[in-house]
């Protein structure tokens, strides 16, 4: 057993990045999107709920979301919404509403803010906290449930777990699911409490990646954990092995830096009876990564537009002219589908933006160069900033996918309550 503070891989002072007096922790809301139409409907608090990804009504999809009162009934988020209903006929099935749970994720994170400064969003329904040399994990975890029942109400259930490194609280709030508040800094609790789960309940070990650790002969979590680092490294595959064996020794290894963002991607698939406005969907596609660069402070210099057609892959690049504006990255698009609709009638398309350069003055939106036009800028702004991006733009872009283009919830971005306004219009202040 190493000394605590000692570094595992000399045995010799502590670990780069940080030792083992650090506390984290993680909070992850139970059945979130199920609980969200919980909390927004009351009249679907208490019964079996869960969320598809679909249309309204067609619940053809996946449940992405189960309620506590639906998983306690043997419903399970991945299965088919026909065949849940079967096993539960009393079960309520939703069409997902992601603009709403991301209105409620930027709510709650500010709410629980209040109780404790957040350290990290790491998705829609998780966030971590550090706790200061004072804080009692039991207090602190009763105070953020307090303040989610009172500031929203007892539908929005959460589990919390505290431990010395973010990756321990994310197990230690999962094993106590639903509801649970896990203390893992308590003497005595580890490592046993590890060794409860299987290998595929470690975040980061995938099922392919447990039966890699067990062709290696590390069967357990018990084994991973006595191993040698460097033989859970190449066991794993990577470094990441070591990170993990690290963390779950209750090191605190920070995760690299991300590398600079390269590239703005939006892709769609289109339907039969999209293919043939290909063009200003793309244009549209190319907008809505334009937007998104500009509020990370950076502006693209070129537009690259993917189509797919029966599995092979075409593509047409153009530079975005200087000064880079709105006008120049529509025409820009517009010269690279020319191109690429000589080659292919894409199923599918990607518009990549590339060569982002930093761009400390945010650009405006439109007529950004020697024609620019201030009295013409001023009044689009003001028009889009009342009926959304939607309502006014520069010649023949196709909203093609319905009023959430752009906002689908991935697991490392939550889109801020400024883009939801944008892309929603005039439907904002309705959802809101
Ligand atoms: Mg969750």
């Amino acid at each position: 057993m190493l000394e605590p503070n000692a570094h595992p891989l000399s045995g010799r002072g502590p670990p780069p990045g940080g030792t083992r007096p650090q506390r984290y922790c993680y909070i992850d809301m139970d059945g979130y999107f199920a609980s969200s139409e919980q909390h927004l409907r009351p009249e679907l608090r208490g019964l079996p709920v869960a969320v598809y990804a679909g249309m309204p009504g067609r619940p053809g999809g996946a449940l992405i979301s189960v309620s506590v009162q639906a998983r306690a009934l043997g419903i399970k988020s991945g299965m088919r919404a026909n065949d849940a209903k079967l096993k539960l006929p009393s079960l309520t099935l939703l069409a997902q509403r992601p603009v709403e749970y991301i209105l409620l994720h930027h709510e709650l994170v500010a709410r629980l803010g209040e109780v404790a400064p957040i350290h990290h969003t790491h998705s829609v329904d998780e966030v971590s906290v550090k706790l200061s040399s004072s804080d009692r994990p039991d207090v602190l975890m009763a105070a953020l449930r307090e303040k989610v029942d009172t500031s929203f109400s007892t539908a929005l259930s959460l589990s919390a777990g505290v431990a010395s490194s973010v990756w321990l609280a994310k197990v230690a709030a999962e094993s106590g699911k639903p509801g649970g508040a896990t203390d893992w800094t308590q003497s005595g609790v580890l490592p046993d409490a590890l060794f409860e789960l299987d290998l595929e309940d470690l975040p980061g070990v995938a099922e392919r990646t447990a039966a890699r650790l067990r062709k290696y002969g590390l069967e357990s979590v018990q084994g991973f954990y006595d191993a040698q680092p460097s033989r859970v490294r190449a066991a794993y595959g990577s470094v990441v092995g070591e990170r993990i064996w690290l963390a779950m020794h209750g090191y605190d290894v920070p995760v690299p830096r991300k590398r600079p963002r390269q590239l703005f991607v939006h892709a769609r698939v289109l339907a039969p009876d999209q293919r043939a406005r290909a063009g200003p969907i793309a244009r549209w596609l190319a907008l809505c990564g334009w937007l998104r660069a500009r509020d990370e402070g950076l502006r693209p210099g070129s537009v690259r537009i993917q189509g797919t057609e029966q599995g092979k892959v075409f593509e047409a690049t153009c530079a975005i002219t200087h000064p880079a504006g709105e006008k120049q990255l529509l025409g820009a698009t517009s010269t690279a589908w020319m191109a690429l609709r000589e080659q292919c009638l894409p199923a599918q398309i990607s518009v990549v933006l590339g060569k982002l350069v930093q761009d400390p003055k945010p650009h405006d939106d439109l007529l950004d160069g020697p024609s620019r036009d201030p009295a013409v800028d001023r009044a689009l702004a003001a028009i889009r900033e009342r009926f959304g991006l939607r309502a006014v733009q520069y010649g023949g872009t196709c909203d093609a996918t319905g009023p959430w283009t752009g906002l689908k919830i991935a697991f490392d971005r939550v889109p801020t309550v400024a883009e939801v306004r944008r892309m929603m219009g005039p439907d904002f202040a309705r959802a809101s």
